[in-house]
Parts: structure tokens; sequence; C-alpha cells
């Protein structure tokens, strides 16, 4: 028998979405009546994701969109690297990875495949385009296709898998400067709302201020999509932090996704994070550190160069510095409980709406 599930489209009502067919993958959770999130081995239940860095990376390649049409190292050079500091992380507790390294930036998912069975943290991919930075990261056709057509490319990972891998996104991934926003940067917020639309996968934004953030929203909203659909990226580029109350307020997740050990850093975090639960919006916070590494070639090697956003060591200061300053300024380990377990697994979820036979 051929069973068949459709999903919720959240945001918009009466429009459901073609379940993909063998979205599940090594044994995992199959989803049947209950909401979800996909990971590079398949779909899991959200009580599964347990504490989750919600933004950080694993190799990026700054190079530029489609100069390096394949990675210029190999999977095992990469491993070799990066596998003691996950085992590590597990160790600590962490369960899970959100892998936030767009396509043409150096999105590699059968190494996030590799890394996430080697090491056991769950690990989720994305779908989408990175429009920052002077659009130097957009492949040609960006440039030329319709939002439509953008789309449809986007859903075909979802559909079909990531590159003939059968490895599906877990979200959209994308990536806009300060506003006022550019037309290709709206085009690919638009393409974003119809493949959420077909798709149920949430909206990550990349965004260099608030302004652009304000614009993001209200692109999402006029498409029909609701503002918890939508993860503003960088949020800690809202000095002042009067937009992330706004937008909060509002329904949109709030990451603070640059957490590093040094004291000015962690005072600013300390002061949001207090702030939005003075304001009663802790259940809108996501924290990360943005960590990793960007690999370049020097002769034949290949090296990878840890970002050192203020951090000594990769993926650790959340836990090692900033979880004890948020408890001395009145944050409760329940609250930072929730913080880093339930918030990033309400964001990343995906909805069953029924389920019917085919
Ligand atoms: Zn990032």
């Amino acid at each position: 028998m051929n069973r068949r599930k459709f999903i919720s489209l959240s945001g918009i009502a009466g429009i459901t979405y073609l379940y993909p067919q063998a979205l599940t993958g090594a044994g995992l959770f199959q989803p049947a009546n209950e909401d979800f999130i996909v990971t590079v081995n398949g779909a899991i239940g959200i009580n599964q994701l347990g504490v989750t860095l919600a933004h950080e990376h694993i190799i990026t390649d700054f190079a530029g969109a489609e100069k390096n049409l394949i990675p210029i190292y190999t999977d095992n050079e990469a491993i070799r690297k990066l596998l003691p500091y996950l085992l590590e992380l597990k160790k600590t507790g962490v369960s899970s990875i959100v892998e936030c390294t767009p396509a043409y930036i150096g999105r590699n998912v059968i190494l996030l495949k590799a890394l996430s069975l080697a090491s056991g943290l769950h690990m989720v991919t994305n779908t989408g385009y990175y429009a920052a930075v002077g659009h130097k990261y957009l492949p040609k056709h960006a440039f030329i296709e319709r939002a439509e057509q953008i789309a449809q490319r986007w859903l075909s990972e979802w559909q079909n898998g990531i590159d003939g891998t059968g490895i599906r996104p877990g979200f959209i991934k994308l990536g806009v400067d300060a506003g006022p926003l550019k037309e290709i940067e709206k085009k690919m917020i638009r393409a974003a709302a119809i493949t959420h639309a077909g798709s149920g996968l949430k909206i990550f934004i990349h965004t260099g201020d608030a302004a652009a953030a304000r614009e993001e929203a209200a692109i999402l909203v006029k498409e029909g999509i609701g503002h918890e659909a939508m993860i503003w990226v960088h949020a800690q580029n809202d000095v002042s932090g009067d937009t992330q109350i706004e937008l909060a307020k509002k329904g949109c997740w709030i990451s603070l996704d640059g957490v590093n050990e040094q004291a000015s850093s962690l005072d600013k975090y300390t002061g949001f994070i207090t702030r939005m639960k003075r304001e009663g919006l802790l259940h809108r916070l996501l924290i990360s550190h943005d960590d990793g590494f960007s690999v370049e070639k020097a002769g034949n090697l290949s090296v990878f160069n840890p970002y050192q956003n203020g951090n000594t060591y990769p993926y650790s200061s959340l836990f090692t510095k900033l979880k004890s300053a948020l408890l001395q300024k009145g944050i409760t380990q329940q609250e930072f409980d929730n913080i880093i377990t339930k918030n990033p697994a309400e964001a990343l979820k995906i909805k069953i709406c029924k389920a019917a036979k085919g």
C-alpha cells in the first residue's frame, strides 16, 4: 500500500503539500502523525533534537559562487580535523547542530552526514541562497530566474534530496546585507516564501541590520507567511535591541548567534537576553556561536582555519562562559535549558496536519 502524508503550511491556511517519499533514513524516527525535524539522516521527532547549537558551520569555502564546484579538500581531511571537536561536544551533552552553510559557500552534505554518523550528533542542513556580501555567493541563474523558478530548485532539494544524495534540507537559509534591501535580495525572500509554502521549511535569514529585518518580515507577511516562520539570523546586529523586541512580539525568532568568550560580548548578550526575559519573550530566542572553519589550499594541503570570532576554542563559549553569566543575571537553569533545547526544536519544527492513504 502506498501511504502518503501531507504536511501543513504554517501561515497559509487551506493548502497542503505532498510529503516526500522516503524522507526517513538510517532507521531513524518515522513521522506518523507527529511534527518532525529533518536531519541529514532523515526525519526525527522534535523531542529527539535535544541540546542544540542553532547556528554553526562545519566547513565553508569563501572563494565565491561557482569558483570551486567540488570541494577543494577530501572528506577524510575534514573529518580528521573536525571530528575531535564534535566528539567533545557530544560528550558535553550537545545533541544537535544546525549547520548554516548554504550552497555556493561550501555546503557539503555528504561530509555532514559522515560527521553526524561518526559523532552521534544530529545535523540539519539547508536549501536557499546567500545574497549578502555584495552577491558574491549567488550563482548566475539567481540573477536571471524568477522567484518561482528559484523556489522550484529549492523545493526540488526538499522533494528529491540535494545533488542526488537523498539528503534533504531541514530549513531554508538566506543572506542579505543591511537595508534597504536590494531587488535581488527581495527576490530571494519571495522564493523562500514560496518554498516555505510548499514544504513547511522555516526561513533563516542572515541579516545586516534591523532595517533589513523589518523589511524581510514585511515581505513574508505580504506573501502570506506568518512571522513564526522567520528566523532573524544575527539579530545582535540590532545594537539597541529595540527591533529584536518589536519583531519577537510579532512572533519572529530572534537568533543571537555570535556568542564568544570576550567580556564585552558576554555583557552584550546577557543584556539582550535579560531584556527578552523582562519582555516575556525568551520563548522566541535562539543562541549560538556562528563558529566554524574556512578552507584554503596551501600547495597540495587543505588548510582549515577556525573563524575565531572571539573564541579560542570553537562551539563551546555558550556553555563555558555565557551560561554562568546568564544565571548570575537571573536567567534560571530551566530557562537556559529551554533556550538551547525546546526553542531550536520549535524553530525547526515542520508540522504534519493529516495522513491519507493513496
Ligand atoms: Zn553563520
